[in-house]
């Protein structure tokens, strides 16, 4: 493991099957930042039914549809109970979870076939499918305070919902957007953290990325960020802007939400 000098190894699960949204680019981040700080890292694509690696430091699950997703969380070992991602976790390893992704980590999700299917039990939450029209649009987060970082930017874009046990905290709060459904978004739990934030949002919340990184290898260089933070600015005034432009009860889902839908 890089803790003790070799390359970091970022583990991209499924990109075939959890790819729809651009959240392969988290792993990119992840590798880039430890690169401009002369750490060597090394990102390793595993595909559908490839073995996994359980002796990774860092690994990023994405966002999909409802059938790849639950042939991931099978592959994962969400049957059997135990899978190389719990060998990894137990050995230290750092995971971000994005929507689908999320919603494999936690104890149970809705399959394509509307039943309730299993999940990891990575993070202690469950995920059903939500009682309205799907979440679609941009989201700020106010992330829990614990996390010690700027509010968070990304979209979202999945029609379930999220329900925490106590053996997990929420990554933050909704400001704008309906992340879990319950004004709280994603979870967290030591070093495993799920969202409902695509973005890809490591792009677009360097601090996030960062965290993950130090929550393995320890306090990092800080980086010159002055690109990255004026996409949050312009993000974050979008959002602003789509807020008080649609209705008050779903702020920023009104707009970008037809847009997105047209096409
Ligand atoms: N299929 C899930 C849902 O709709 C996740 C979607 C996603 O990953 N964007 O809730």
């Amino acid at each position: 493991m890089s803790a003790s000098g070799g390359a970091a190894g970022i583990v991209l699960l499924y990109p075939d099957l959890l790819g729809t949204y651009g959240d392969s680019g988290n792993a990119t981040i992840l590798a880039q930042r430890l690169r401009w700080r002369g750490r060597p890292a090394e990102v390793v694509t595993v595909l559908a039914g490839d073995p996994v690696p359980a002796s990774a430091d860092f690994y990023v699950v994405g966002g999909g549809e409802d059938l790849p997703q639950s042939l991931a969380a099978r592959q994962l070992g969400a049957v059997q109970g135990y899978g190389p991602l719990h060998r990894a976790v137990d050995a230290g390893a750092a995971v971000l979870a994005v929507c689908a992704g999320l919603q494999i980590l936690g104890t149970s999700f809705v399959g394509p076939d509307g039943i309730r299917a299993e999940g990891l039990g990575l993070l202690d939450c469950a995920s059903v499918q939500g009682p309205g029209q799907r979440a679609v649009g941009e989201m700020v987060v106010e992330p829990d305070p614990s996390l010690g970082m700027p509010v968070l930017t990304g979209y979202e874009n999945h029609g379930g919902v999220t329900t925490l046990g106590n053996g997990a905290r929420p990554a933050g709060r909704v400001r704008s957007g309906v992340g879990n459904g319950d004004g709280t978004d994603g979870a967290v739990s030591g070093r495993v953290i799920g969202t409902y934030l695509h973005g890809p949002v490591l792009a677009r919340n360097p601090a996030l990325a960062d965290h993950v990184l130090s929550s393995v290898l320890g306090p990092l260089e800080p980086l010159d960020d002055r690109d990255s933070d004026a996409l949050r600015v312009e993000r974050l005034a979008a959002a602003r802007g789509l807020a008080s432009a649609s209705a008050p009860s779903t702020p920023a889902r009104g707009l970008l939400g037809r847009a997105l839908r047209r096409g």
